[in-house]
């Protein structure tokens, strides 16, 4: 399970509708405008490589108000600051964590142990 990162272009003053759009979708972890050379930045987690690209590709790219995307990929074995540096429970080991969404806690799914907490929602 890979986390990404994905910047986007939208076309002018359609930010907002694109936020809104984006953040209804149920693979979107977390999602913010931007100042600077990209409008919008989408967190993805929990998916596969292959499913975060094709994310992208199907999700994204099609929506009306998007002019390019780019996605950059964690690497799974050096994921530092965002709270993602514990991949397996500490307290069974599983490797099976999930994000809870209404919280925003990252929990396990065996035992229920909670591995890491949201992080203030600005703080990308
Ligand atoms: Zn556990």
């Amino acid at each position: 399970m890979t986390t990404a990162f994905v910047l986007v272009n939208c076309e002018p003053n359609n930010q907002e509708k694109l936020i809104n759009r984006i953040e209804k979708m149920p693979e979107v972890k977390e999602t913010s405008a931007l100042f600077g050379a990209y409008d919008c930045i989408v967190k993805v987690d929990n998916l596969k490589r292959n499913q975060i690209r094709e994310f992208v590709r199907e999700r994204i790219r099609k929506l009306n108000e998007v002019r390019s995307a780019f996605t950059l990929y964690l690497k799974d074995d050096f994921v530092s600051g965002f709270n993602y540096r514990t991949r397996k429970c500490p307290k069974c080991k599983s490797e099976n964590l999930i994000l809870d969404k209404t919280n925003g806690e990252k929990l396990c799914e065996y035992c229920g142990f909670v591995v890491s907490e949201r992080l203030r929602e600005n703080a990308l």
